[in-house]
């Protein structure tokens, strides 16, 4: 028998699974919907059911039933319209607050996320002591439950969150993995659909403890690198590595349509203000920072007119920005007609990573954070620079595409 120290593995993997994650933020939002059975549809009248509360699954509803259908189970079925971007906002805040754990961090979708947390087990302390501690983060962040579960590998660990939900905590030590899995068919694993669990028959083998009976090369003259990948999952090997997801968007930017055939300088600099501190504002929500900025001004003549600027270190300011898009109309300009102006980040980065030479004052760091405040409490430049008040004598100044919720939109 091997001597093994459990509070040190080799290879730690957590995965974190959101508990009927949309259905869970209903009932966070709405206390009246707490402890009941509800389903969340594609709108008021959606009629495919996204997800469930876990009220409304001891009833046998399920994903993907049909609202009418769970309705036959469930009388009292109450039926909410998805919220996406809700959603996509809770997820944001968790994965952060996990990606505040480890950066090795693979969000694998909207309420999945794989941790490889092998390297800061000398920071944090053993595997188990991690899971409890990225259980309780994404307590504190976000009031939700979520099945945790954590291994060796990938496979494993996404096996041992499905043994407990909701609100689990299961722990599959690696060196136990093999053993674990012995009896569990085939095709409860993660990604064996009925195709290659009909093959594996033909060769009698159904749990993962035949696989080991069954040349590697069969499997990968078949499926090739996902055959041998499978042939070693299910012997709680799976050697995918976990693929950190990048953090930050690779630009971020502000654009607006503007009416036909402008040439006035005043006009042209107010819509390059309004962009510049929407665009500041968005990092700075996001507590981002960027030193290269695209600035254009679209003509009907010539196209785009501009180019890419840099500012001396990395900025969020508005007033800044608005410096550059001056200096680009005096460089690129001459008067012809105009109808789109565009102004966009690239590279994004959390702020304060960089070491800045040139540290932007505390002063005005605060006064950004004061308007930030007031402008995301009363709406959007409630607090703006004076030249804005010009705005509202524009047509359809604020672009009905800006989308205030992060640099990430999708769900
Ligand atoms: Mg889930």
């Amino acid at each position: 028998m091997t001597i093994i120290n459990s509070d040190h593995w080799q290879r730690a993997i957590i995965l974190v699974d959101m508990n009927a994650f949309f259905a869970a933020i209903e009932q966070l939002d709405f206390n009246e919907l707490r402890h009941k059975p509800i389903a969340v549809t594609n709108g008021e009248q959606g009629s495919c059911i996204i997800t469930c509360s876990y009220e409304a699954r001891a009833y046998g509803i399920k994903t993907g039933m049909r609202f009418f259908e769970a309705r036959k189970l469930c009388p009292e079925l109450i039926r909410r319209p998805s919220r996406h971007k809700r959603y996509a906002e809770v997820s944001r805040t968790i994965m952060q607050a996990l990606r505040d754990i480890t950066p090795d961090i693979e969000i694998y979708s909207v309420d999945e996320a794989f941790l490889d947390i092998t390297h800061c087990q000398k920071l944090y302390g053993s595997p188990i002591k991690i899971a409890e501690l990225v259980k309780e983060k994404v307590w504190q962040v976000a009031k939700l439950p979520c099945s945790i579960g954590l291994s060796g590998d990938k496979s494993t660990a996404k096996f041992a969150a499905n043994l407990h939900k909701p609100n689990g905590l299961t722990i599959i030590p690696p060196w136990e993995a093999k053993e674990r899995l012995r009896r569990v068919p085939v095709s409860e694993l993660w990604g064996v659909g009925k195709g290659i669990t009909e093959f594996l028959a033909r060769y009698r083998v159904v749990y993962c403890g035949d696989m080991e009976k069954l040349p590697i090369s069969v499997l990968a003259q078949r499926f090739g690198n996902l055959g041998r990948r499978l042939w070693n999952i299910c012997q709680g090997a799976d050697p995918d590595p976990v693929r950190p997801t990048l953090a930050e968007p690779k630009s971020m930017g502000h654009g607006k349509v503007l009416p036909p055939n402008v040439t006035d300088e005043k006009m042209l600099l107010i819509y390059f203000r309004h962009m510049c501190e929407k665009l500041a504002a968005r990092l700075r929500r996001n507590r981002l920072a960027a030193q290269e900025f695209f600035i254009g001004a679209k003509s009907y003549q010539w196209g785009w007119l501009g180019g890419k600027y840099k500012t001396a270190y990395p900025c969020n300011d508005g007033a800044e920005l608005y410096a550059l898009c001056r200096k680009m109309l005096r460089e690129h300009w001459q008067g012809a007609a105009v109808f789109q102006v565009q102004v966009t980040a690239y590279d994004p980065r959390p702020e304060g990573q960089q070491l800045e030479l040139f540290l932007p004052d505390e002063e005005s760091h605060n006064a950004h954070q004061v308007i930030d405040t007031i402008n995301q409490r009363y709406g959007e430049f409630t607090i703006a620079p004076a030249s804005l008040l010009n705005r509202s004598k524009m047509p359809n100044v604020i672009s009905p595409a800006w989308k205030p919720e992060g640099p990430k939109q999708s769900v």
